[in-house]
């Protein structure tokens, strides 16, 4: 009869392709029960818009089939959004898994477009997610949302963010009279604003928080940066030199800062032409790949120039709610996939060396034991 070290054995040949690790050493084998050859188990993914899930479970699927004497499997598939960022590290947000910071050289990207889009599609993937708008000099997610008029609410000292499309929203846009001074505010007073709207946010439970950073590299992403530590940033880019010239500052700010970057997203990258489903690249080609290449970091997607992305936009029905079978919402559920893949693989370095750090200060405190009684 099969026995667990068995199923356990054939398990751990299986690999996660992103963590490059093996499924049992990860912890993603749960519950597992042997009963006279019936087998059940749950295989927890690290996030449930992983890329590989439908792979994952093939592969276990194979290696289970592969031990004799078995008479029932029953699996189970869950997913747990692992921590990309230190919560040890941050008593004041420790309900939120991961921060992605998303960030662009200039104006006129589509960072917006990208950050409203991706949320929505990790949203959709099962992931409690939340949207912070700290581009307070021009604030477009109430409107690419359709919320113009949406204020916050404040409840024991804290704002309640807004409930839209399964997102929990907070923007500076939804305190009108403010942001029309906006302009005027400069540095504390800036740091200030997006301390509040990071820490004392009723966020509740997030796997993850998209902040959507004004353009450049002003105060507010470097407030972002130095306040609390957050996962990492995304970068986004349109193909023509003049904006991946400028998303090159950005990036090389970040690294100076030791933030960790996510990858890079070109937006506007092409356009379908709907006569001949050609791709055209109207803005020239790679913009975003040069930059890939130049710093090292990852490439995790294109997403086209389209009218339905920006009719969608600009009418407050984003097009990850409202044409989920178009090739453009197709691309943002490839690129959001792709940013839980590297959130997952931010989380499993930290994890690492966290463990590595207390095993390093457990080996101290035994060498100063053995030095005090010796
Ligand atoms: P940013 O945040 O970088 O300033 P926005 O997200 O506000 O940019 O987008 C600027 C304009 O470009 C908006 O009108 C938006 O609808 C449009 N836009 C963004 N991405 C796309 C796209 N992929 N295809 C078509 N229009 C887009």
């Amino acid at each position: 009869m099969v026995a667990i070290d068995q199923v356990l054995e054939k398990l751990s040949t299986v690999i996660d392709p992103d963590l490059k690790k093996d499924i049992v050493s990860m912890g993603m084998i749960k519950d597992l029960e042997l009963n006279d050859g019936n087998l059940k188990f749950t295989l927890e993914l690290t996030t449930p818009a992983c890329p590989f899930n439908v792979e994952i479970e093939d592969d276990v699927r194979k290696v289970i089939a592969e031990l004799s004497d078995l008479k029932a499997f029953d699996l189970n598939v869950t997913a747990k959004v692992m921590e990309g960022r230190s919560l040890e590290a941050d008593t004041q947000m420790a309900t939120v898994k991961n921060i992605i910071g998303v960030a662009s050289g200039k104006g006129g990207v589509g960072k917006s477009t990208v950050s409203l889009n991706l949320a929505l599609a990790l949203s959709q993937t099962g992931a409690k997610v939340g949207l912070l708008d700290a581009d307070i000099y021009g604030p477009s997610i109430p409107l690419m949302l359709g919320m113009e008029d949406g204020s916050m609410e404040v409840e024991d000292n804290k704002l309640q963010p807004a409930d839209v499309n399964g997102l929990k929203v907070v923007s500076f846009g939804f305190f009108a009279d403010q942001s029309k001074q906006a302009a005027i505010y400069r540095g504390p007073i800036i740091s200030g604003i997006l301390k509040q709207f990071l820490v004392d946010t009723n966020w509740s439970e997030l796997d993850y928080l998209i902040v959507d950073l004004p353009p450049g590299t002003g105060d507010i992403p470097l407030t972002l940066a130095q306040t609390i530590p957050i996962t990492g940033i995304l970068v986004i880019t349109t193909p023509q030199d003049v904006a991946s010239n400028v998303a090159v500052k950005a990036v090389s700010m970040f690294e100076k800062l030791n933030v960790p970057i996510i990858g890079v997203i070109e937006n506007m990258s092409h356009f379908v032409c709907p006569k001949c489903d050609d791709k055209h690249y109207i803005f020239g080609n790679g913009g975003a790949k040069k930059i890939s290449e130049q710093f090292k970091i990852p490439f995790l997607g294109e997403i086209p120039l389209n009218y339905g992305i920006m009719s969608g936009s600009d009418s407050g029905k984003p097009i990850m709610s409202t044409n989920t079978d178009s090739p453009s919402a197709e691309a943002f559920r490839a690129s959001a996939k792709n940013v839980a893949a590297q959130c997952s693989i931010i989380a499993s370095n930290l994890q690492e060396e966290m463990e590595s750090e207390s095993g390093d200060s457990e080996s101290s405190n035994e060498d100063s034991t053995n030095n005090g009684t010796s």
